[in-house]
């Protein structure tokens, strides 16, 4: 059963949702040649904590599966989500894919980013583009009475036509009291179908793509996950409220807020 938010819910998740894009901007802002993932792993789980926030990954634990040990998923290069983080510094020409979440108020934001360490090439800046223009094609899709599959199959065909792999091993999901909610994302599916799209409803969408085979496996540490071919990979993810007026992004700085707004005004003045 997919769970639509009331009001009162809708402003704890948008709380989360800004306080885990702070997380993740910081983040973004941190990272550079010489940095290592633990270091990013450690000022994230500060952050959290500081706002009185809980990291949901430390110690998630799927059935059948160890406990997720770090605040963060760090997953460079051909890892393409789960990542552990180490201290192994990142150079210049790396990307490095930062999955975070945090539960403040009982209520779970969710977000990912992929960022080029220093200078990177023209292919990476590439598949990066594209994995978050998958992203928000996606989001665009969330208004009530689509269906999920619209958000699958706006993702889908983005990323085809680049070329590239889309992940089909995992998904996007219904968010809100668990991070794990109904209903599944999948980043690839035909539009029309799947459950229909309510006020409401607020979803995590995070498009995987890989420059080589959609293919991927885990390592023996149970969680990372690598490319099947050994080529890079890209991850996007925003937690999106749906409402009459369609979708909203909740995990979004302030800063970012306001300057979406200006934007929008400045659309709606010309
Ligand atoms: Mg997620």
């Amino acid at each position: 059963m997919i769970i639509a938010k009331s009001q009162k819910d809708m402003e704890k998740m948008r709380a989360v949702g800004e306080l885990i894009a702070e997380v993740r901007e910081t983040l973004r802002a941190m990272v550079a040649p010489g940095i290592s993932t633990l270091e990013l792993n450690a000022s994230a789980e500060k952050m959290m904590r500081d706002a009185g926030a809980i990291p949901t990954f430390i110690g998630y634990k799927p059935r059948g599966m160890s406990p997720f040990p770090f605040a963060i998923c760090a997953s460079p290069n051909t890892e393409v989500v789960h990542g552990f983080s180490t201290d192994v510094p990142l150079v210049e020409g790396d990307i490095v894919s930062l999955d975070m979440a945090c539960t403040l108020n009982g209520f779970v934001g969710d977000t990912a980013i992929t960022i080029g360490v220093g200078d990177i090439g023209d292919d990476l800046k590439q598949l990066l583009r594209v994995t978050e223009e998958c992203l928000m094609l996606g989001i665009e899709q969330c208004w009530p009475n689509k269906r999920v599959g619209d958000i699958s199959a706006a993702i889908q065909a983005h990323g085809e036509k680049h070329g590239y792999g889309i992940v089909r091993d995992y998904t996007g999901h219904g968010i809100g009291r668990s991070m794990h909610e109904a209903p599944q994302i999948a980043n690839y599916g035909r539009a029309g179908t799947k459950e229909k799209i309510r006020a409401g409803y607020c979803f995590a969408i995070e498009p995987m793509l890989n420059v080589g085979t959609h293919e991927t496996k885990t390592l023996d540490d149970g969680w990372t996950v690598v490319t099947a071919d050994n080529k890079p990979s890209a991850h996007f993810e925003h937690t999106v409220a749906v409402t009459i007026d369609g979708p909203e992004i909740l995990t979004l700085t302030k800063s970012q807020k306001s300057e979406m707004e200006k934007a929008r005004a400045a659309k709606n003045a010309a």
